[in-house]
């Protein structure tokens, strides 16, 4: 957003993206290929370039060695084979020599090249008019970025997978498999130089509790890789090359943050109850069974959203129903009797599967996108359901629809729900018959419909995330339109109070689940507007628990009140501030 200097330190202004004080080098993660801007080399260097293109060639040997022995691992021999393609096309003496003669005849640099040599050969391949010739032709291409990456000194996945000590990432943005592969244990902190406050790296960090500051602009993509980062994930600041008094304060302030939230985490496994003993579900989002078992040591009183989406990341096919059959079991079996609602998957919008062709969309967050892929999808949401149903057997599994924006699409994913319950019936698998089904509410028309659905499911979870970008038409990654993307927007807090009334009437528990549920600004007003159920990124959960603690539910309903009053945004942070209901 803006950048800054005063003496030898530079300050940047970003998005205050997940809480914290991170301190450590920086390393710069570009994923993305450059072109190679280098201007041709004079013929004296052509045995540098020679050279490079050697050292380039045995490095790409090597990552290409590590992921043939993860894919081995991941997917087994057949699925990895094709990594060892790719390291023969490497050792091809005909492909090298013709690299070779293209900077010493031609005087091109290395990048050029490579880039030149590998696409002759992968054109040539191309013109057999043999589809298993011309996806050689895709490999070669690969192989070739590959080499050209190295060469650029830009890093890929693997790099993040092998971090051997402790970085703050610095990254234009970071992808779902970017940080799945990442080595987390080794991540300090995240700068990034677009993403808003809901972007997948912003969530990310807050579930695994790693201080971050996103939507920073480009400029932070000029801080060099080993210089000394300090990461305020609370103010949305990020300062390079600080002078030793200012580095001795911030130190000061994550050990203090540290000790603070040591002594919440110790009181965390409290049930959520007000002051004057009130009860709401302090529950927890995760991925997978280590997010659950993190979850249950933050004190999670169960889970409000399992994003599926996640075991179908970093694969190269859809799970089938046997896998997602193990990881729901697996889910469920670390929460015992606990509650787990899973959310059948969410994929679209700014979270893409590489072998699910979506096909090209102007607008995909308005696309096909969840639900709405899901029902045309009977051969992915069908496994998918039998899976979970599968999983309820003996166990407090919960079901919850995406994305749902029609009462029709409610009928429909619970036909879809009914024909496999028939179906594992008919072949004699058990489930639980009961099992509860909820939908998120998300889209402002199911906020405004709410009264209508609300007797035909068990359950809502309002995921903010989304009702904030869709109320107020502003893409929720999008750093340039966050002034808009407001959670205390009184038109998002009438769409909340709508919606829990709405429920209530009918008889029927509401929670939510975007990240506002862990926003402790706006958790007295939530309470007063009668939420039961609060599911947030797992370390939030201790200082969440905390905040319910110091409440009455009459004061949270005053606080609720009064607020619905104002007429902005900002009217409403302000008087929430003057409060002071948060610890500093
Ligand atoms: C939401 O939209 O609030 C939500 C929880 O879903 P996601 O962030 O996965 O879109
Ligand atoms: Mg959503």
């Amino acid at each position: 957003m803006n950048e800054g200097s005063k003496g030898t330190t530079k300050e940047y202004q970003g998005l205050a993206a997940s809480p914290g004080i991170a301190i450590g080098p920086a390393f710069l993660y570009l994923p993305q290929e450059k072109p190679a801007q280098r201007p041709a080399p004079a013929p004296a260097d052509c045995a540098v370039e020679l050279a490079r293109v050697d050292g380039a060639i045995g490095a790409a040997r090597v990552q290409l060695g590590k992921i043939y022995a993860q894919a081995v691992e991941e997917m087994g021999e057949e699925g990895a084979a094709i990594f060892l393609a790719h390291q023969e096309f490497l050792d091809d003496p005909v492909l090298l020599d013709e690299v070779k003669s293209q900077i010493e005849e031609q005087h091109l640099p290395a990048e050029a090249a490579v880039e030149r040599a590998f696409e002759g050969h992968a054109q040539q391949l191309e013109a057999l008019e043999d589809q298993y010739y011309q996806e050689r032709a895709l490999d070669l291409r690969d192989v070739s970025r590959r080499v050209c990456r190295i060469l650029a000194g830009v890093q890929d996945q693997q790099a993040l997978a092998d971090l051997a000590w402790p970085v703050v990432i610095v990254a234009h943005d970071l992808t779902p498999s970017d940080t799945a592969q990442m080595n987390k244990a080794m991540v300090l902190g995240f700068c990034t130089a677009t993403g808003g406050l809901t972007s997948h790296t912003a969530i990310i960090a807050r579930i695994l509790g790693i201080p971050a500051v996103v939507g920073i602009g480009e400029a932070v993509l000029g801080i060099l890789p080993g210089t000394s980062l300090i990461v305020d994930g609370g103010s949305g600041r990020v300062r390079a090359a600080v002078d030793d008094a200012t580095m001795g304060d911030y130190v000061h302030q994550r050990d203090a943050r540290r000790e603070q939230q040591t002594a919440q985490k110790a009181r965390a496994h409290q049930p959520g109850i007000t002051k004057d003993g009130h009860h709401v579900e302090v529950v927890a989002n995760i991925a997978d069974a280590a997010s659950a078992r993190a979850a249950l040591d933050f004190g999670a009183e169960g889970v409000g959203l399992f994003r599926t989406e996640y075991l179908f990341l970093n694969r190269q096919s859809v799970p089938t129903e046997e896998e997602q059959y193990g990881d729901y079991c697996a889910v469920a079996d670390v929460l015992g009797d606990r509650p787990l609602i899973i959310r059948t998957l969410d994929i679209g919008g700014d979270k893409q599967l590489p072998y699910l062709d979506i096909g090209h969309e102007m607008n995909p967050f308005l696309g096909w996108r969840a639900i709405r892929m899901c029902l045309d999808s009977p051969q992915i949401f069908e496994p998918q359901l039998r899976a979970i149903l599968r999983a309820s057997a003996g166990r407090n599994v919960q079901i919850m629809f995406p994305m749902i924006a029609t009462l029709a699409e409610v009928r429909r994913a619970r036909e879809a729900l009914r024909r496999v319950q028939q179906q594992l019936a008919a072949e004699g698998l058990h489930f639980d018959s009961d099992t509860p089904v909820g939908i998120m509410v998300e889209v402002p028309s199911a906020a405004l419909m709410a009264d209508l659905i609300a007797p035909e499911v068990d359950f809502f979870s309002i995921g903010t995330n989304d009702l904030i970008q869709y109320t107020m038409a502003c893409d929720r990654v999008n750093e340039k339109v966050a002034y808009l993307y407001d959670p205390l927007h009184p038109a998002v807090l009438r769409l909340i109070r709508q919606v829990i009334e709405a429920a209530h009437g009918a008889g029927k528990w509401v929670g939510m689940c975007g990240e506002m549920a862990s926003d402790l600004e706006v958790l007295p007003l939530l309470l007063g507007l009668g939420l039961d159920e609060f599911s947030m990124n797992a370390p939030a959960i201790p200082a969440a628990k905390d905040l319910l603690a110091s409440l009455t539910l009459a004061q949270a309903q005053r606080i609720a009140q009064e607020a619905l009053l104002k007429s902005t945004a900002m009217e409403i942070r302000a008087y929430l501030r003057s409060l002071s209901l948060i610890q500093p």
